[in-house]
Parts: structure tokens; C-alpha cells; sequence
């Protein structure tokens, strides 16, 4: 039989009027739910993004500005715009584009925005408070889709064996995480792991994070299993994900499509972080 499809437009769905109720009910109060997106430089890909996040934010009935700076900003002035919008009481989400120029360093930035503003998880006190599992903090925004669409169509986790393929801070680990906050029991594979077919067969529900079109066939999902596609590889301007669907739609119990499936939900979820650090900053 062929996999029920996981498709992410029901979730973000779901996910707007969720949002929308909460930001009517924030300017009930005389909040005004507010995103800033920092760019320096002008790299196109960041500034699409920019742009249609901005445009999701606004329908959602979140302001949101796009600060871009010119390439040329050194570090020390960056960092002194972005303590100025860390104290900015009227922004309550801050999302910092990278790569940034090569005179700005990541290292020194993440530790500069505000853990209560972060809301994709650029400073290490959000990714510390993900292992924690301390829910005031904000987990990175893909791996955090995959657990919407999970809840939102009703997959068990509790005691299921799930397995992670790929370990990078921005979706293997957190999602690891994350899956564990929920009784999973969580194994995480990466390009050293033996027998990744043998592991991957084990998962109730497997996460692909890899990076590599259509890498996962058949052979490495248990009948029946969950698969969540977080891949998003371009292959003469077509976007794959990390598994071959079609067959693997004939083995899977239920599967996330590609396009239409994790990268559908992953905005939403910033979003829904500008909410709720909204309302953590104002109780
Ligand atoms: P990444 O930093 O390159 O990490 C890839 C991971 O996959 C690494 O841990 C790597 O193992 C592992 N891996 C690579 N080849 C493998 C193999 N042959 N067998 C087993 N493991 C292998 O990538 P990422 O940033 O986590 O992103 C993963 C994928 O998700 C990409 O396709 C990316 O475009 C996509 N993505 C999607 C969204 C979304 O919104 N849907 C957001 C972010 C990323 P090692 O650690 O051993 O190298």
C-alpha cells in the first residue's frame, strides 16, 4: 500500500490561524508582534529569503523589517547595531542572515544576539537550552518543522525508535534532541556509521538531514516507518529531497514529500517564535 503523504500545507495551515490568534490576542494587549531580519552585504539568496519571510511575517499580521547594511560593515559597527536592536524594546524576533562578509566573524556574532531574540537558534545558549531541553529557549527552525508535522498528524514518538541520519548543529542534532524531549529513543547516524541500511531499518521514524539526492531507498526503511525528508538538494533546477520517494512510498507507512513537505513549515515555525518571544517579553 502505498505511504500516506505528509504534505506541509495542512500544518502551515494550521500553524497561520495558530499564529494569527496569538498575535491578535498580543495586540489585545498592546504588543505588536515584531521581526528583524539583518543583512549585510547583498547576497541574493539572503535577501530572497529575506524578502519572503517578511512577506509571510506581514500576512501573519507580524511586522517585520529587513535591516540591510552594506558589505563593507566592519565587525565592531556591527555589533554595535545589533546590541542597539537586542535593547530595541519594539522588536522581539531577530533573525542575522549568513554567510556574513569575511571581516564579520560567526564566532563572535552569535554570542552578541540576545538569546531572547534569537529565534533560529544562532546563539549557543539556545542550542544549550534544546539539550536541556528548557522550553523558553529556541530551537532552529527545521528541525522544530519536523516535530510540528509529527504532532500535527498524530505520529507516536513516545518509546519509538527513531533514527537521525546527518549531525550538524542546524537540524541531525537538535532533531535528535528534540525527538529525545518526546521519548524517542533517538539514534544518530552519520557518514561513519556501519551499516546504514541496517540502522535506518530499525527507525518507526526516520529523518533524513544527509545533503545527498535520493540517497534513501527502500533498503533503508522499515515497512510501515514514518520518513521525514529534510533534504533539499537542486538537480538541474529541480529540487530533490534525501530520499528516492516514489519507491520509497511503496515500503514507508507515511512520508514528507519534496517540495511540499518540512521546507513548507520551517517559516511558519520562525513565526511562532516571534510570538512566543513576544510573549516571554512580556508576561
Ligand atoms: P550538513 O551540515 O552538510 O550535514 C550533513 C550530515 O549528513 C552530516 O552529519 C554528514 O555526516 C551526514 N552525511 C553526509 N553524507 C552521508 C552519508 N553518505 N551517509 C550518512 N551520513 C551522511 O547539512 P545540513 O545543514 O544538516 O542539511 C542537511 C540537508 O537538509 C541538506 O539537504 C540541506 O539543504 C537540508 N536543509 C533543509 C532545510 C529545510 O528547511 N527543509 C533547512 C536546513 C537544511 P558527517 O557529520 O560525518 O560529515
Amino acid at each position: 500500500m502505498a505511504a500516506k503523504l505528509l504534505t506541509g500545507k495542512e500544518v502551515a495551515q494550521k500553524m497561520d490561524q495558530d499564529i494569527q490568534a496569538e498575535v491578535q490576542a498580543l495586540k489585545g494587549k498592546g504588543v505588536n508582534p515584531a521581526l528583524k531580519i539583518m543583512i549585510v552585504g547583498d547576497a541574493p539568496d539572503s535577501l530572497a529569503y529575506a524578502n519572503s519571510a517578511k512577506k509571510m511575517a506581514e500576512k501573519n499580521g507580524i511586522a517585520c523589517d529587513i535591516e540591510q547594511l552594506p558589505g563593507t560593515t566592519s565587525q565592531d559597527e556591527f555589533v554595535k547595531v545589533l546590541k542597539a536592536r537586542n535593547a530595541d524594546k519594539a522588536i522581539h524576533g531577530i533573525i542575522v542572515m549568513r554567510p556574513f562578509p569575511k571581516q564579520i566573524s560567526e564566532e563572535v556574532v552569535k554570542h552578541i544576539l540576545a538569546p531572547e531574540k534569537d529565534i533560529d537558534c544562532f546563539n549557543p545558549v539556545n542550542a544549550g537550552k534544546v539539550m536541556a531541553g528548557d522550553k523558553t529557549g529556541f530551537p532552529p527552525a527545521t528541525p522544530q518543522a519536523v516535530m510540528e508535522m509529527l504532532r500535527f498528524y498524530d505520529i507516536p514518538m513516545s518509546g519509538m525508535e527513531a533514527v537521525v541520519i546527518g549531525r550538524s548543529m542546524v537540524v541531525g542534532k537538535p532533531q535528535a534532541m528534540l525527538l529525545l524531549g518526546e521519548n524517542a529513543t533517538v539514534t544518530v547516524c552519520h557518514s561513519k556509521t556501519k551499516d546504514l541500511p541496517g540502522v535506518c531499518r530499525r527507525a518507526d521514524i526516520l529523518v533524513a538531514a544527509i545533503g545527498k539526492a535520493r540517497m534513501i531507498t527502500p533498503n533503508y526503511i522499515k515497512p510501515g516507518a514514518t520518513v521525514m525528508d529534510v533534504g533539499i538538494n537542486v538537480e538541474n533546477d529541480k529540487l530533490f529531497g534525501d530520499v528516492d520517494t516514489e519507491p520509497a512510498k511503496e515500503v514507508a507507512g507515511a512520508i514528507t514529500p519534496v517540495p511540499g513537505g518540512v521546507g513548507t513549515v520551517t517559516t511558519r515555525v520562525l513565526l511562532m517564535h516571534v510570538v512566543k518571544a513576544a510573549k516571554l517579553q512580556n508576561p
